[in-house]
Formats: C-alpha cells, structure tokens, sequence
C-alpha cells in the first residue's frame, strides 16, 4: 500500500464512512468551505465522506454538492417581516399597547387588560 493509497477507503470498510486521500476526493464531494465558496451549504445531509491527509490527522467531511442547498443570507426584507413580527407579539390586540415583552398567549392581551376583563 503506497502512501497515496493509506487513506483511501471509498467502501467505508476500514473508517465507517467513505475517506478518501486530500485531493483525490470524487467529483460532487465537497467540504463544507468548498461549498460556502459556490454559495451553498450543506443543507441537512450528513456526512458523505472524509478526507484525511497530513498521516490522517487532518480529516476535512465532505457533503454532496447535488443535496447541498444555496445559501441564503437573510435579505432586509426578510429581517423587516420578522421584526414586524416580534413587534406584532409585544402589542395588546385588546388596547393596542405596545409593550417591551411579548403579549403571553394564554392571556392574548396585555396583563392590565386581562386584569380588568377579570375583575
Ligand atoms: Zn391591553
């Protein structure tokens, strides 16, 4: 067995998943960095494979490219609508109060009006 060869495992026989040698990874296998530089990640796939290099003691999981999922940064309008949501939970539906808090579901309304409704 050649050096190139110690660390390759495409069954998974000897290291429970496929592993592969640095750099000898198959085609649509990739790190997590290499798909973060095509714009995507890895989405909710478990680990396809591993590369080992440096005698093994680097390993690098690599995931398949064709089951990553694109990245998607948060844009403002997305983070708008969520704060417009939180700010829609922190206001009274009876007396329209915006509160720092959120208005307890069990109550839906603020305390002051749930305590004038119970009294
Ligand atoms: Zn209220």
């Amino acid at each position: 067995m050649g050096y190139l060869a110690r660390f390759d495992d495409p069954t998974g026989e000897r290291f429970g998943i496929p592993t592969y040698n640095f750099g000898s990874a198959p085609k649509g296998l990739c790190t997590r960095r290499q798909l973060a530089a095509k714009g995507l990640t890895r989405g909710r796939q478990p680990i396809a494979a591993q590369i080992k290099w440096r005698r093994g003691r680097r390993v690098a999981y690599l995931y398949r490219e064709d089951l990553a999922r694109p990245k998607r940064p948060a844009t403002d309008a997305q983070l708008a609508a969520l704060l417009k949501a939180h700010v829609a939970q922190c206001i009274c539906p009876t007396c329209g109060t915006e509160y720092g808090y959120y208005i307890p579901r069990s109550l839906g309304e603020c305390l002051t009006c749930h305590e004038g409704a119970a009294r």
